[in-house]
C-alpha cells in the first residue's frame, strides 16, 4: 500500500519538491490531495502529471479556470479555505505535508491532527503561533508531528536512538542570511531585491526576508521548543555561513551529534515521508575533497533584532509568539511591496509586542482574535 501524501501548498518551494520525492520513490508514496492559493497554472499542470484525488485551490476566483482544465481527469475540485481546511480529513490520506506560508496553516493543521494524520510539518508559522495548542492536540489524537523544516530534521535524526537520554542544549545553526557581514548602517538601505538573494537556499519570498532578517531563526527556536520540549535557555543559535551543518544536539556527558549534507530541502521532506526509514536518495551529496571548510560565529542581536524579540515573545509565552508573527507577517508583506524599510520591519514588530494586549492562556479563538488584531495594528504603524 502506497502512502498517501497531501500537500498543502503544492505549487511552492516545499510543494515542489515534495513532488520530486515522490517521482522519485513512486514505488512508496502517492500525491493525493494538491492545494495552492493562487497559481492555478501550476496546479493544473502539476494535476495533469501525478493524477491525484483531488485538488483545491484557495482563491475561489480560479474555480473555474481548474475545474474546466481538468474536466476530462476523474480528479475532485474544490476551491476555497474551508475546502482546504476539510480536504485534510479524507479517509484515505495518511500524511498531510503542510507546506503552505503563514497563520493560514494552522487550521487545516489542527483538522489534520484531529483526523489522526501524520503531520509532515514545514509550516513553522502553526507551531510559532500556537504550539502549545498543537501539542495538546497532537497528544490528545496521538498524531505523530514530523519536522521538515531542515534544522529541526537534523535535531530529530541526531535524537534517533537516544530515547531516555535527556537533552541538554540544541544548537541550530543559521547561515546568517545575505547581509550577515553588514553594518547596522547599511542595513538601514538594504532593498528587496538584495533581500531575496539568499546565499545558500532557494525559497519561496516570505521565508527569505525571514531569513535575512533571522526572524526565521528566532521561530525555529519557538518551533524547536515544542517539537523537543526544551526550554528556551537550551535552545542555542550558532551562525555557520556554509549551511552544511543543519543543526547539532548535545548531550549532559557533552557529547555533541550534528547532521551534515548538502543545502537541499528534498533530504528533510524525504527523511518526514520515510522516518524511521532511510531511502535511497538521486540528489548531490557533500564530498570533503570540495568542501575544506566549516566556519562558525555568534549572531549578533543589535543587527538582527528579530532574533532577541522571538527569544522575548518565547520567554513570555501565551499569545505573544502569535503577536510577533503576525505583526512579521505584515511587515514582510509590506516590505515586499515597497512600503516599510528593512530595519523598519523590526520597529513595528516590537510596537505590536508592547500594545497587543497579553492572553496568558489564550484559547484558539483568542489567537484568531490576536492575530486579526495585530494585523490592524502594525498596518496602522505603517
Ligand atoms: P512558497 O511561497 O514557495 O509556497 C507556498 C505555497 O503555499 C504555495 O503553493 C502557495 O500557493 C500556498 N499558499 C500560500 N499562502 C496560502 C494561503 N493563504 N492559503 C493556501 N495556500 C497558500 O513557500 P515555501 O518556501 O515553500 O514555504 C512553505 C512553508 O515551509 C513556510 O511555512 C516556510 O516557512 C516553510 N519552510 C520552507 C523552506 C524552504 O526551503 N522553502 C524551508 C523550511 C521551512
Ligand atoms: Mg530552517
Amino acid at each position: 500500500m502506497k502512502k498517501q501524501i497531501a500537500i498543502l501548498g503544492s505549487t511552492g518551494s516545499i510543494g515542489t519538491q515534495a513532488l520530486q520525492v515522490i517521482e522519485e520513490h513512486s514505488d512508496r508514496y502517492e500525491a493525493y490531495v494538491l492545494t495552492a492559493n493562487n497559481r492555478v497554472e501550476e496546479l493544473i499542470e502539476q494535476a495533469r502529471k501525478f493524477k491525484p484525488e483531488a485538488v483545491v485551490i484557495a482563491n475561489e476566483a480560479k474555480y473555474n479556470q481548474l475545474k474546466e482544465a481538468l474536466a476530462d481527469l476523474p480528479i475532485k475540485v474544490y476551491a476555497g479555505e474551508e475546502a482546504l481546511c476539510q480536504i485534510v480529513t479524507d479517509e484515505n490520506i495518511d500524511m498531510v505535508l503542510t507546506a503552505m506560508v503563514g497563520y493560514a496553516g494552522l487550521k487545516p493543521t489542527m483538522n489534520a491532527i484531529r483526523a489522526k494524520k501524520a503531520i509532515a510539518l514545514a509550516n513553522k508559522e502553526t507551531l510559532v503561533v500556537a504550539g502549545e495548542l498543537i501539542n495538546e492536540l497532537a497528544q490528545q489524537f496521538g498524531t505523530p508531528i514530523l519536522p521538515v523544516d531542515s534544522e529541526h530534521s537534523a535535531v530529530f535524526q541526531c535524537l534517533a536512538g537516544e530515547i531516555g537520554n535527556p537533552i541538554d542544549k540544541v544548537i541550530l545553526t543559521a547561515s546568517g542570511g545575505p547581509f550577515r557581514t553588514y553594518t547596522l548602517e547599511q542595513l538601514a538601505t538594504v532593498t528587496k531585491a538584495q533581500a531575496l538573494k539568499h546565499p545558500n537556499w532557494d525559497m519561496g519570498a516570505k521565508i527569505t526576508i525571514d531569513s535575512a532578517s533571522m526572524m526565521n531563526k528566532g521561530f525555529e527556536v519557538i518551533e524547536a521548543k515544542w517539537l523537543f520540549g526544551v526550554r528556551p535557555d537550551q535552545i542555542e543559535v550558532v551562525v555557520h555561513p556554509q549551511s552544511i551543518i543543519h543543526s547539532m544536539v548535545q548531550f549532559e556527558d557533552s557529547s555533541i551529534k550534528a547532521q551534515l549534507g548538502l543545502p537541499d530541502m528534498r533530504l528533510p521532506i524525504q527523511y518526514a515521508f520515510s522516518y524511521p526509514d532511510r531511502l535511497h536518495a538521486s540528489f548531490p551529496r557533500l564530498d570533503f575533497k570540495t568542501c575544506t571548510q566549516l566556519t562558525f560565529e555568534q549572531p549578533d542581536t543589535k543587527r538582527f533584532r528579530n532574533l532577541a524579540l522571538a527569544y522575548e515573545a518565547l520567554d513570555k509565552g501565551g499569545n505573544m509568539p502569535c503577536i510577533i508573527n503576525a505583526a512579521n507577517e505584515v511587515v514582510v508583506s509590506a516590505f515586499l511591496n515597497d512600503r516599510i524599510s528593512f530595519l523598519g520591519m523590526s520597529d513595528v514588530i516590537e510596537k505590536c509586542m508592547q500594545q497587543v494586549s497579553f492572553i496568558e492562556k489564550p484559547t484558539y479563538e483568542d489567537y484568531v482574535a490576536t492575530d486579526k488584531l495585530t494585523r490592524i495594528m502594525a498596518n496602522e504603524l505603517i
